[in-house]
């Protein structure tokens, strides 16, 4: 944990909460895929970067939560190295406080309590189709973020950001986030047939098969939307809520709430998408109604 580790040819990862992907094409300068979950595991990198003699050129982020970005200024203000991201993401990466008021706002819990305030503000410039360093491609992997990629290394290794969760994020989350349930879905559909020699999702060890993990995903979220499907007849959000922690005994402290409850609405919006649902107000309160 928390070190430089090979994967294949020019393409390493430093293995962390969040894994740092690490291509260098010429064995001095390293694009970073990601930079780092937390301020001290960004100087730990960035000391072993040195030991291998390699200089971070670019630092391409998958999506803009904390865990992703938190080296975005210190290689920047060090290296002067170029920080790439899509359109959606790039304003939240610029001001980190915009996504916890997105989530925390109105909500009797200190904001900065939220763990998006460990990420300094950055600037990224946008990713487009000619601007990427060399041996880089980059797949969108709508679902999770506003506008998440992921990125395939000129050694077939296929960094997956956080599209496939490992086993052990569901069975400690019990409910992860994603901004789009059914999106999640096509994505991880998606995933299956893309042929990769490793595949790195950013929770989880590299492997070579990444077909069954994906399944795994898929099949988790099908079970949480019939869950809440399941208890939605006639009651509001704070209600199924209520009913659902309850169901899938789950202890959440309070600074927790925020998050669990938009993925809560999130899970009933691909309900609605399905059409097996709809949203009445109804006696002053909006209610979800079987269809
Ligand atoms: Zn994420």
């Amino acid at each position: 944990m928390f070190e430089i580790k090979s994967i294949k040819n020019n393409t390493w990862y430093f293995e962390s909460f969040s894994n740092v992907g690490i291509y260098t094409p010429d064995g001095k300068n390293a694009v970073l895929i990601d930079s780092c979950d937390h301020p001290r595991m960004v100087k730990s990198l960035d000391r072993q970067l040195s030991e291998m003699g390699l200089t971070v050129s670019a630092v391409i982020n998958t999506h803009c939560h904390v865990d992703h970005i938190c080296g975005n200024r210190y290689f920047q203000e060090k290296y002067g190295c170029r920080l790439l991201s899509t359109e959606k993401e790039k304003p939240f990466i610029r001001y980190p406080d915009l996504e916890s008021e997105l989530y925390y706002a109105g909500v009797d819990i200190k904001k900065e309590s939220s763990p998006f305030f460990l990420a300094e503000p950055s600037e990224t410039e946008i990713i487009w189709e000619n601007n990427l360093p060399d041996g880089i491609k980059i797949v969108p992997l709508p679902g999770h973020g506003f506008e998440m990629i992921g990125v395939i290394t000129a050694d077939n290794v296929f960094f997956l950001a956080d599209s496939v969760l490992s086993k052990k994020t569901w069975d400690q989350y019990r409910l992860p986030f994603f901004h789009d349930v059914n999106s999640t879905i096509e994505t991880l559909e998606k995933i299956k047939t893309v042929k990769a020699d490793i595949y790195v999702p950013s929770h989880d060890a590299p492997t070579d098969s990444i077909e069954d993990l994906a399944q795994y995903n898929i099949d988790r979220l099908k079970e949480k939307k019939e869950l809440v499907l399941s208890l939605c007849e006639g009651r509001n959000v704070d209600s199924i809520y209520t009913e659902y922690v309850k169901k899938e005994n789950i202890k959440l402290r309070a600074s927790q709430y925020p998050m669990f409850a938009v993925m809560i609405k999130n899970l009933l919006q691909s309900l609605v998408e399905d059409g097996k649902i709809h949203a009445e107000y109804d006696n002053y309160r909006l209610v979800y109604e079987l269809k």
